[in-house]
């Protein structure tokens, strides 16, 4: 009966006997995601206990949104998760890039500098910090910028470090993801200890980390251990898939302040911001993120074995341990990137029919191809993968609200690209 159902979702013998053969073998690495899983589930439920979550928090508010108990309460509810002092959620933070964009630009002043320590940051902020001229930028505003590169094998240069940092370092910045790039994601773990030498030489430097796409990953967060803000997208995964919109910065009291008088005004910080009626799906979203996380991680591990064994180099590797639910899996041609994205296309629940094409994205520097038939536009806890059309051709693939979804796009990709005589099975 399973097989019948895939064949009418255009899935073939030869590509269902070769997936058989891979998920045979992933049956341990599924469990210690499952583990990580309860993990984090507790933890957040933990969390909504602890703030006394009720269902008034889910009312809409309208206007200034005053005495607002819903955005109240689930701000003290992310900094209950992640351990900080206090939180800054909302709708009003539009994306990701809005809220890293917000975070740097509230914590910095003109003559700071702020660091890069882990090499190139996301595409989207090199605009925000002015690497890219762009009006408005931190450049702008004299704030000057440095890169510290990670080391070869992928882990923090602290000597290099050490050296960058200059008395008026106010800011260093950790991607905790890879992003569009092909090294190694930083674990947990790497980012605690470049945070404890940063603070070693000089404990008021600010450590923010671009927690985009490592919420939940692992058991614990970059501020368990330090990091003065993290700051990531409710599209990706703390919303869990159903927040239709939002950002979030979790941190110290005083960054926290900062990012709010930013965002709202100078005398006004928390205390305006109405939620306009999404609050319920950013706290069940919140609620669902750590089992979505899940699932997206096993399809993640499930692709990094496929396109593996196919002789793609895969990023990470299909064995190693994974801080981040990005895989990237470099196909070498365009052709391959348009396949792949193709397939994740035609297996979405929405938009299954349309066929991506690569095209200028504002904020990216090359052509970039997007496959996404997702329930809210453009999330990327939703299975989706997008590549940018340059060497080395790799495709980042990303999410899954569910695993049996995530496997179904990983198996259509696999069918295009078999269709297409780019693989041989
Ligand atoms: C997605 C992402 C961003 C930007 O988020 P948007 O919501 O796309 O603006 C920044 N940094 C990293 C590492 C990301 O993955």
């Amino acid at each position: 009966m399973m097989e019948q159902l895939y064949e009418a979702l255009g899935i073939g013998r030869p590509v269902l006997d070769f997936a058989e053969k891979i998920l045979a073998q992933l049956e341990e690495r599924f469990a210690e995601i499952d583990e990580t899983a309860e993990y984090n589930q507790l933890k957040v439920i933990k969390a909504m206990q602890d703030a006394r979550v009720s269902a008034e928090c889910f009312q809409a508010t309208s206007g200034y949104g005053y005495n607002d108990i819903g955005r109240e309460t689930l701000e003290k509810v992310y900094a209950l998760t992640f351990h900080t002092e206090d939180a800054l959620v909302r709708p009003q933070i539009t994306c990701g890039t809005h809220a890293l964009a917000l975070a740097l630009s509230a914590n910095l002043r003109p003559g700071d500098e702020m660091i890069s320590i882990s090499g190139k940051p996301y595409d989207t902020l090199e605009e925000v910090i002015g690497i890219r001229p762009s009006c408005g930028s931190l450049a702008e505003f004299q704030i000057t910028y440095d890169q510290v590169e990670l080391l070869p094998d992928g882990g923090f240069d602290f000597e290099a470090i050490r050296r960058a940092i200059k008395p008026n370092t106010r800011l260093v910045e950790i991607q905790r993801s890879k992003g569009y790039l092909t090294r190694p994601t930083l674990s947990v773990r790497q980012i605690a200890e470049a945070v404890a030498f940063v603070k070693s030489i000089r404990p008021d430097i600010i450590c923010m980390v671009d927690n985009c796409y490592g919420e939940f990953v692992e058991k614990l967060e970059p501020s368990d251990f330090g990091a003065d803000m993290v700051v990531g997208s409710l599209i990706k995964n703390p919303g869990g898939g159903l927040a239709p919109i939002g950002g979030y910065i979790a941190g110290t009291k005083e960054c926290i302040e900062r990012a709010a008088y930013r965002l709202t005004s100078p005398g006004l910080g928390k205390e305006v911001g109405a939620t306009l009626g999404v609050m319920q799906s950013f706290y069940q979203g919140f609620f669902l993120a750590p089992v979505v996380t899940a699932a997206a991680l096993k399809g993640a591990v499930f692709a990094a074995n496929v396109y593996e064994k196919l002789g793609f180099r895969v990023i990470p590797g299909a064995d190693e341990e994974r801080y981040d639910i990005i895989q990237a899996v470099e196909f070498g041609t365009p052709e391959g990137v348009i396949a792949f994205c193709e397939g994740i296309q035609a297996a979405a629940p929405v938009d299954s029919y349309v066929t991506p094409e690569p095209w200028a994205m504002p904020g990216y520097d090359s052509d970039v191809i997007m496959a996404a038939g997702a329930f809210v536009q453009g999330s990327s806890i939703e299975l989706s993968a997008d590549g940018p059309i340059k060497p080395p051709y790799a495709v980042y693939f990303q999410g899954g609200l569910t695993w049996p979804h995530a496997k179904l796009g990983i198996l259509k990709s696999l069918q295009r690209l078999y269709e297409k005589g780019l693989v041989k099975l």
